[in-house]
């Protein structure tokens, strides 16, 4: 029988363990948290957005191959995700209409994680919880991880699973990265990606809490992200799913000598005609009523104050260069920023390991054999969504697949779902180890 070690039990890990006991092998699933999972905990407001109910592959980002980042993303399809966690994980998922999310049916985040666990258990995995790996290294045929406060343990395969950058209270720090760019693995520079953006001194903070669907374009020096969805006004600058979707952008332009990023809002689905239209002359008709019809008051207020029209001025009365700057800034209004949340609020790490050293079939690093890597340090990530989760399920059950593979009798052809739960006798403890398991 082969020996996995999978190291985090997030969301790439947890399934990594499910897949790899699946195919037979006795599997370790090392955690320094006390309970992992702790992004799923926290994910989609509580509710996790567990997957989406479809998707675009364009809208993914990666600095490596976009070709091999595709194909790491068939490698389980979305249907089959989604029945995997409604069969055998057992949670109902409903679709969010407006946004085509999907969620647990329960809305309870905790389901999910407690959910993967549970079916990891069942399947024989070892859970070793406040197990904190401190490095791992090729050792012999197999792979040494060394653990803080306990023994080494030494597996045929290790499954790199640690995350990234992003919200290190959650319990990733970047050691898997770390390690893997020491054994030679390329890593593209990291940056936070899908994080807040901020304005200081922040010109619009007396409409903090005002939100609205928008189109938000961010364009710096030969990037360019375009996304339509809520945006929220916050104390400190921007927020909400179309400022998180383009932050890259700036987050990047910062890191670059070239000049920051410009990001042009479009504030409501009109175009200039459509303006043309509605500020034509009519009656006594204000600017400002003209406004309000399609936008939030106070928001419609600040605009104006922006484009120097005085609100009540009425449509007859609008001067023509009035009327241009006011369509201009209704419909590509350059919007003030300075800076970022950062990894603090970040919802993903942009970045991280090179996919092109990575067979994207088993997940298999191709400078070490039996290195498997899975997840947010992958240099791939997606829109607000469901997205970021669904890169995690697939690479995360390739990498448990691959590194399980030879463990059982194996069909020809596609990888198998599983060898059966019990497949392999009980788990012996590593020398020295401390093991927890959860049901
Ligand atoms: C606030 C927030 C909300 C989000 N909402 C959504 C959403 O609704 N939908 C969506 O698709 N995505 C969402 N995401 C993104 C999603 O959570 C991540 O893309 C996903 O969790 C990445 O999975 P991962 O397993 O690669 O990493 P992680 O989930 O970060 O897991 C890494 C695990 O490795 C463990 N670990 C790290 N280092 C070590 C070590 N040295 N030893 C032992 N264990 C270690 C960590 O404790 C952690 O449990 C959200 C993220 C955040 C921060």
């Amino acid at each position: 029988m082969k020996r996995v070690a999978v190291i985090g039990a997030g969301a790439a890990g947890s399934m990594a363990a499910i897949f790899a006991a699946s195919r037979g092998a006795q599997t370790f699933l090392l955690e320094r948290t006390a309970d992992g999972g702790r992004k799923i905990l926290i994910s989609g407001g509580g509710r996790c957005n567990i997957l989406p109910a479809r998707f675009d592959e364009s809208r993914f980002v990666t600095e490596s191959s976009p070709g091999l980042m595709r194909k790491m993303l068939r490698s389980w399809p979305l249907q089959e995700q989604i029945a995997f966690f409604e069969e055998e994980v057992g949670l109902r998922l409903a679709e969010e209409p407006e946004s085509a999310k999907l969620f647990p049916a329960s809305n309870r985040a905790r389901d999910v994680r407690d959910g993967l666990l549970a079916l990891a258990a069942r399947r024989g995995v070892t859970l070793l919880m406040k197990t904190k790996v401190t490095g791992f290294a090729p050792s012999g045929p197999g792979w040494r991880i060394e653990r803080d406060g306990n023994a080494p343990l030494q597996a045929d395969a290790v499954v790199v699973a640690t995350g990234g950058l992003s919200v290190p209270g959650t319990g990733s720090d970047g050691l898997g990265l770390e390690v893997v760019e020491r054994l030679g693995h390329a890593v593209h520079p990291t940056y936070a990606a899908l994080t807040p953006i901020t304005a200081d001194p922040a010109p619009f903070a007396n409409l903090a809490g005002v939100s609205l669907n928008v189109t938000i374009t961010a364009r710096a020096s030969g990037r360019t992200a375009i996304s339509t969805g809520g945006f929220l006004f916050t104390h400190r600058g921007y927020s909400g799913p179309a400022v998180l979707d383009v932050s890259h952008v700036a987050v990047r332009s910062r890191a670059a000598t070239t000049s920051p990023a410009r990001l042009l809002v479009r504030w409501t689905p009109h175009g200039d005609e459509e303006w043309e239209s509605a500020l034509r002359p009519r009656g006594t008709g204000t600017v400002a009523g003209a406004l309000r019809a399609a936008l939030p008051d106070r928001l419609a207020t600040a605009l104006l104050g922006w484009a120097s029209v005085d609100p009540a001025r009425t449509l007859a009365d609008l001067r023509r260069d009035e009327r241009l700057r006011l369509i201009d800034t209704l419909v590509r209004g350059v919007l003030p920023w300075t800076g970022d949340e950062g990894y603090r609020k970040a919802e993903v790490t942009g970045g991280g390991v090179s996919l092109s050293e990575i067979d994207a079939r088993t997940m298999e690093s191709r400078r070490h054999p039996g290195l498997f890597l899975c997840g947010e340090m992958l240099d791939a990530f997606g829109p607000i969504g469901g997205y970021n989760f669904l890169w995690a399920w697939a690479t995360g059950r390739a990498a448990g697949l691959g590194a399980a593979r030879g463990s059982c009798t194996e069909p020809s052809g596609r990888a198998p779902q599983a060898c059966g739960p019990g497949a392999h006798p009980p788990h012996q403890l590593p020398a020295g180890g401390r093991e927890e398991t959860r049901a």
